[in-house]
C-alpha cells in the first residue's frame, strides 16, 4: 500500500506536527548533556529543511531516554533543541509540556518556517500506552502530521499511531522514505548473489530475521554469540561459550530449512578462544572445528577465527547485495574486534549494494570508520530487524494511503 509522502502535503502556513526520533546516544559532560552520536538529528534535517522552506511551522516531537512516563531532567529535550538550533541556524523554540496551554500559546506565535520542539513525550504514560486523549491533544496542536521517526516506527504509541487518527493528513517523512526504499523495496528483488551476515547476541532475536531471509538469500554467514548454539547443534563443543541450551533444536531446525531451500549456511569453522570476556584474557586461535576439535574446556568464543575471515571474505567479493546485522564477535573490546572489523573492511571494498541494520551493527561500522563506504546505513536498531523480517510497522500502517 502506497502511503502519502510529504511531497504530497500543502503545508505552506500549515502547523505540521512532526515525529521525529531524537533519542540519539548522549552523555552527561558535568551538568551538560552532550551528544555523542548526532546521525539520527542530521538523517531529519532533509524534512525540516524541507518543511521551512516550503512555510510551514514545524513543530517536533520525539522521545529520549526512557523517562517511563513521568517528567526526569536528564532526559529532557532541551538540549537537543539546542543542539538542532546549531544545525539549521534557526532558532528552536522548546515548549516545556508536551501539549496544552504552553505549547498552544507558543505555537500560536509561530511565523511560517519557525521551528518549535515539544518537551519529551515519553514524561507522559499515555505515550507508550498509545491513550487516545493524549494522541488527540497532540494532534489538536497541527493540521497535518508526518512521521519521520523509522527508529521508533515499530512501536504503535500515541506519537507514532494514536495521533494519525485525530489529523486531516499523515505522511512519511524523507527518512522514513529512505529507510523503506532501503531496507524493504531494495529487497524485494535483490541482486543477486544476495549475502546475509547475522551475528551477535542471541538466536531468539534472528529467528524472525533468519526465517524470512531465507526465503531470498544465497548464502547466509552466521558469527558472534548466535554462532555457539549453531555449532552446538552439530555437536562441536562449544566449553564455556555463551549458548542458548533451549534454541539447539530450534538451530537445527533452522540449518534442515537452509537444507531444503538449497541456501549456503555457513557457521564459523574456527573462531577465537579466550578464557574470558575481558581485556586482557588469555586468547588464541582455535584449529578447525569439528566434533572431535571443539572450543576447550572453560574457554569461550569471542569472535570467529582467522580461517573464517578468509571464507567468509571470499563469499563478500562474489556478492551483489549484502545485508548485515550483529557483530561477529565481541567488537566492543579491541582484542576480540577483528573479525567484525574485517568483515566490516571487505563490505566497505565491496562494489556491492551493502545495507547495515541493527543498533550495535551500525556502532561497529562506525567506531571503524566505514561509516560512509555503505550503501545504507540505518537509523533503526528493533525497526530496521521488524521490517527485515518482512513485519508492517505500525507507524507506517497507520498513515494516510495515496
Ligand atoms: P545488533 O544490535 O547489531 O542487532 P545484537 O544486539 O544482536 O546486535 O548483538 C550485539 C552484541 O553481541 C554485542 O554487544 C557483542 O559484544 C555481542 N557478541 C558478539 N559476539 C559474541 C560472542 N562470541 N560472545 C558473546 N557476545 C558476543
Ligand atoms: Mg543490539
Amino acid at each position: 500500500m502506497q502511503k502519502l509522502s510529504l511531497r504530497d502535503l500543502d503545508v505552506r502556513g500549515k502547523r505540521v506536527l512532526v515525529r521525529v526520533d531524537f533519542n540519539v546516544p548522549a552523555e552527561m559532560r558535568g551538568r551538560k548533556i552532550r551528544v555523542t552520536d548526532d546521525t539520527r538529528i542530521r538523517e531529519t534535517l532533509a524534512t525540516i529543511n524541507y518543511l521551512r522552506e516550503h512555510g510551514a511551522k514545524v513543530i517536533l516531537m520525539s522521545h529520549f531516554g526512557r523517562p517511563k512516563g513521568k517528567p526526569v531532567e536528564k532526559y529532557s529535550l532541551r538540549p537537543i533543541g539546542e543542539y538542532l538550533h546549531s544545525l539549521i541556524h534557526h532558532p528552536v523554540i522548546f515548549s516545556h509540556d508536551t501539549i496544552g496551554d504552553v505549547p498552544r500559546k507558543i505555537i500560536d506565535h509561530m511565523e511560517s518556517g519557525d521551528v518549535a520542539l515539544l518537551e519529551n513525550v515519553r514524561f507522559q504514560p499515555e505515550e507508550e500506552a498509545n491513550d487516545p486523549e493524549f494522541a488527540k491533544a497532540l494532534a489538536e496542536l497541527g493540521d497535518l502530521y508526518v512521521n519521520d521517526a523509522f527508529g521508533a516506527a515499530h512501536r504503535a504509541h500515541a506519537s507514532t499511531v494514536g495521533i494519525t487518527k485525530f489529523v486531516e493528513k499523515s505522511a512519511m517523512g524523507f527518512l522514513m522514505e529512505k529507510e523503506l526504499k532501503h531496507l524493504k523495496e531494495g529487497l524485494e528483488k535483490p541482486a543477486k548473489p544476495f549475502i546475509v551476515i547475522l551475528g551477535g547476541a542471541k538466536v531468539s532475536d534472528k529467528i524472525g530475521v533468519l526465517k524470512a531471509l531465507m526465503e531470498k538469500a544465497d548464502t547466509i554467514l552466521i558469527g558472534g554469540a548466535m554462532a555457539n548454539t549453531f555449532l552446538k547443534a552439530q555437536g562441536i563443543p562449544v566449553g564455556a561459550s555463551r549458548v542458548e541450551p533451549d534454541k539447539v533444536d530450534l538451530a537445527r531446525e533452522l540449518l534442515d530449512l537452509a537444507k531444503q531451500r538449497d541456501v549456503k549456511f555457513l557457521l564459523p569453522i574456527d573462531v577465537v578462544e579466550a578464557d574470558g570476556i575481558r581485556a586482557g584474557a588469555d586468547m588464541r586461535n582455535t584449529s578447525r572445528l569439528s566434533p572431535q576439535h571443539g572450543i576447550s574446556d572453560g574457554w569461550q568464543a569471542v569472535d570467529i577465527g582467522r580461517e573464517t575471515i578468509l571464507l567468509y571474505k571470499a563469499e563478500i567479493a562474489a556478492a551483489k547485495t549484502i545485508v548485515w546485522n550483529g557483530p561477529v564477535g565481541v567488537f566492543e573490546i579491541p582484542d576480540f574486534a577483528n573479525g567484525t572489523r574485517e568483515i566490516a573492511a571487505a563490505l566497505a571494498e565491496s562494489d556491492a549494494t551493502t545495507i547495515i541494520g541493527g543498533g550495535d551493527s551500525v556502532t561497529a561500522v562506525k567506531l571503524f570508520g566505514y561509516g560512509d563506504k555503505m550503501t545504507f546505513i540505518s537509523t533503526g536498531g528493533g525497526a530496521s530487524l521488524e521490517l527485515l523480517e518482512g513485519k508492517e510497522l505500525p507507524g507506517v500502517a497507520s498513515l494516510t494511503e495515496k
